[in-house]
């Protein structure tokens, strides 16, 4: 533009091209400056005209592209007596994965798998089959993008609502990471945040380790999680804390630190770069965050309450034996105390003897 403005203030002006009546040059004939000047000016008229066609032709192309977002598409497929709720859970899968995407800022759209069962041991008939502990309500592949649910666990019914929401947590963590491997404790806490598995029965478990001084550092966390039900339980509740934990200290620490993984960074500097802790530092905090004091109180609460169900229980069946030996003795029959048939009574008579 500058350039034009330039040439036409010093060479005059230059024929307009939809002039169709042009005033015939009357003055000298043109120098080679007014035409080299001309020629830019129209040149750059033309560039500006179809630059602006071509930014324009651009931001229409990525319009619907932001205005309409990808829709991931989420199947579910129940199994045997499990068919009859994958409508239902179907219906409840895209809200679910919507949170996931916009906690961790997601904006990936390939598609999940979801596979529906009456009780998670029959897992290990899908194909590929899942080795899962009974106590396991659901399980998640992230790489393939496969999550398992189970209707029961141990026999007991699960919340299989929340139990995809974690499932599906487990993918988008692997997916903000950019694929890398996840520490176990960073992967399971990021689930249970993000799918609000905040239980007393956490609290419990913290609790009891803390008094007892057996918390298990995170980076033994790192590579799996124990295979009996109690330690594992501890595990889940002290990876669950430590995220809670970050996120206390900066509300985008889980996202941070996960694109800081997907940048190539390992745990610990991902970790320190977004909230200045090590891993062994966020140890401490997890034990911090539950005092002794408090840990001594929630375990003498429970030590209370099952002295006094114990004294209930006691009380309980210490009466009931008393009613069933009175019931035992009121069924007695009562018979006059006549010596049985048989039997001879011996009376001693002690005589004094005379002396002959
Ligand atoms: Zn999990």
């Amino acid at each position: 533009m500058g350039l034009a403005e330039g040439a036409g203030s010093s060479a005059g002006a230059c024929p307009s091209a939809r002039d169709e009546h042009p005033t015939p040059p009357s003055g000298p004939r043109p120098s080679w400056e007014r035409i080299t000047g001309c020629l830019r000016r129209w040149l750059s008229s033309f560039l500006s005209r179809w630059w602006a066609v071509v930014v324009v032709a651009v931001l229409a192309m990525a319009a619907p592209a932001r205005a309409e977002p990808c829709e991931p598409r989420i199947t579910v497929t129940g199994h045997g007596s499990a068919a009859a709720l994958a409508d239902e859970l179907a219906a409840a899968a895209p809200a679910h994965w919507a949170t996931v995407r916009a906690r961790l800022g997601l904006t990936g759209c390939a598609p999940v798998d979801v596979q529906l069962l009456p009780a998670i041991e029959g897992a290990r008939d899908l194909e590929p089959p899942w080795q899962l502990p009974h106590w396991a309500a659901g399980a998640a592949d992230p790489l393939s993008r496969r999550v398992v649910v189970a209707v029961t666990a141990s026999r007991k019914r699960q919340d299989r609502g929340r139990v995809l929401l974690h499932e599906l947590a487990h993918l988008g963590a692997r997916e903000a990471a950019g694929g890398r491997p996840l520490p176990r404790w960073l992967d399971e806490g990021a689930a249970r945040v993000i799918a609000g598995e905040h239980s007393s029965e956490d609290l419990s478990v913290l609790a009891r380790a803390r008094v007892g001084d057996s918390l298990i550092p995170l980076a033994a966390l790192a590579e799996g999680f124990p295979h009996d039900q109690a330690h594992a339980a501890l595990a889940y509740a002290e990876a669950g804390r430590a995220v809670s934990l970050l996120e206390g200290r900066r509300p985008d620490a889980l996202a941070s630190v996960l694109a800081a993984i997907a940048g190539g960074a390992d745990v610990d500097h991902a970790l320190w770069s977004v909230t200045g802790l090590w891993v062994w530092q966020l140890d401490g905090e997890v034990e911090r965050s539950i005092p002794s004091w408090r840990a001594w109180a929630v375990v003498g609460r429970e030590i209370d309450v099952a002295l006094a169900l114990a004294a209930l229980v006691t009380a309980w069946a210490g009466l009931r034996a008393r009613r069933q030996v009175r019931a035992r003795l009121a069924a007695m029959p009562l018979e006059p105390a006549i010596a049985p048939q048989g039997m001879a009574l011996v009376r001693w008579t002690v005589q004094r003897g005379v002396a002959g």
